[in-house]
């Protein structure tokens, strides 16, 4: 069953692939010794870049040699293509640092409306462009939450994107946030709601999995990388939360992300804290 996956891959360059090259070792390290998963894994990774690559390698060959006409719709594409590639880059390296506790983190006293503020800045554009509703239900005065700013608000942005992109022209999106009380503990909890297709019940268990993909959202113009979900999962746990999920199909769906209230030593230490 040991083939060459489980071989390192030799780093030989200090640029992105060097670096990634890096990763995926340490990725390789923490995957489940089960090396058909980690075959798995790594075909889905290969897959992934070379699809869009190799999108980009013929549109340039085809203009080198005189057969596509470098136009602007030519160029757009390439572009996107380009953008694509980076985004899945950048992912899946967040991805593979926070599974192995790895993310330089810089944790401090949060607002959690805050950060949903900014991610809705963010997003502003992309639910303009579908004429998307956001409907805001921020609780005032909720209690800070020890966190790393940055890390929170991609939490926020992940959840709202997807909320956007799988909705429909002129659908709705909710963002709440409330503080309820779970195991005797105070907990932030954020709810992205929205009124689109839902997810299939059989789906479901799976859609928090690095590059498991709806049937429906396998075609790649929704813009995805299949990771976006998996970060987010990784990131609600290195903060000391859990994020959850109801949908009804037809109906929409709403994500729940759950975040410690205002404490506390035990989600640093356990997160593992590294500036690198
Ligand atoms: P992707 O890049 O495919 O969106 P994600 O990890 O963000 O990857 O999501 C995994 C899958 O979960 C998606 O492919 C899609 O099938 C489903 N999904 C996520 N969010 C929603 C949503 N708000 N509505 C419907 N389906 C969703």
């Amino acid at each position: 069953e040991r083939g060459n996956f489980a071989q390192k891959v030799p780093v030989t360059s200090k640029d992105e692939v060097g670096s990634l090259a890096v990763i995926f070792n340490s990725m390789a390290e923490t995957l489940d010794n089960n090396s058909k998963l980690r075959r798995q894994f790594l075909a889905n990774i290969a897959h992934e870049l070379r699809t869009p690559l190799a999108v980009i390698q013929g549109h340039l060959e085809g203009m080198i040699d005189g057969i596509i006409e470098p136009n602007q719709k030519q160029l757009t594409s390439l572009h996107e293509e380009a953008v694509r590639l980076s985004r899945l880059i950048k992912d899946l390296k967040d991805l593979s640092l926070a599974e192995v506790r790895q993310l330089s983190l810089e944790f401090k006293a949060v607002a959690v409306n805050q950060m949903i503020e900014q991610a809705l800045y963010m997003l502003k554009p992309l639910a303009d462009e579908k004429k998307i509703t956001i409907e805001q239900n921020l609780t005032q005065g909720l209690p800070l939450i020890t966190a790393d700013a940055d890390r929170i608000c991609q939490i926020f942005y992940n959840l709202i994107t997807n909320a956007i992109r799988y909705t429909a022209t002129g659908g709705q999106v909710t963002v709440s946030t409330e503080l309820t009380k779970l195991e005797e503990q105070d907990w932030v909890k954020v709810t992205v709601a929205d009124n689109g297709p839902g997810i299939d019940a059989a789906d479901l268990p799976y859609i928090f999995d690095h590059f498991y993909r709806g049937d429906k959202s396998r075609d790649r113009k929704s813009g995805g990388t299949g990771l976006g979900l998996a970060i987010v999962r990784q990131l609600t746990e290195i903060h000391g939360g859990k994020v959850q999920v109801e949908s009804t199909v037809g109906k929409g769906s709403s994500f729940y992300a759950m975040l410690p209230a205002n404490v506390h030593e035990k989600a640093i230490i356990s997160s593992s804290v590294l500036h690198n």
